[in-house]
């Protein structure tokens, strides 16, 4: 097996390749199937050699990644471009809210003997982690990242 990273070289179904999902485990052919399987997170592919693509149809709309000869591309949502705009629409829905509870508090500052005058700064901090968790969750959803085969990766790394 030609492991040369100089030489760049197609999808095949003789080759063990990284995984997409959980980039720990290795893909590999599975016996008498155009079908490729993790070692490590179980996730299986089918695989399309004429266009250098796998897909992982266990999700529905499945995700598809291309192999460009080195490595697998960002995973793509099969009919569904992931553009800027969404970026964009992520991006404001953290910051907006945030910007805005921290321009009230700024501008309209509590007295500082009042008691409980830093909740306006703690609520702050508060808006922005919950609407990066929500954001944080929705990626974890649309790319299914394996939390569960990271965990016990981790666990059996430590015994
Ligand atoms: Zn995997």
């Amino acid at each position: 097996m030609n492991k040369s990273p100089i030489f760049s070289h197609q999808l095949n179904l003789q080759e063990d390749y990284p995984c997409p999902v959980c980039r720990v485990g290795k893909i590999s052919t599975m016996p008498l199937m155009e079908a490729m399987c993790c070692d490590f997170c179980q996730e299986i592919f089918t695989i399309n050699l004429e266009s250098q693509e796998i897909k992982m149809p266990s999700r529905q709309p499945p995700l598809i990644w291309r192999w460009n000869g080195w490595k697998w591309n960002q995973a793509q949502i099969e009919g569904v471009e992931l553009g800027w705009g969404y970026i964009l629409a992520a991006i404001v829905f953290v910051l907006f809210p945030t910007s805005l509870i921290g321009i009230g508090a700024y501008y309209f500052p509590p007295h500082p003997h009042v008691p409980l005058s830093w909740i306006p700064y703690i609520w702050t901090l508060l808006t922005f982690l919950s609407h990066l968790g929500i954001i944080i969750w929705i990626l974890i959803e649309i790319y299914q990242i394996p939390i569960r085969a990271y965990w016990r990766a981790i666990i059996q790394y430590r015994n």
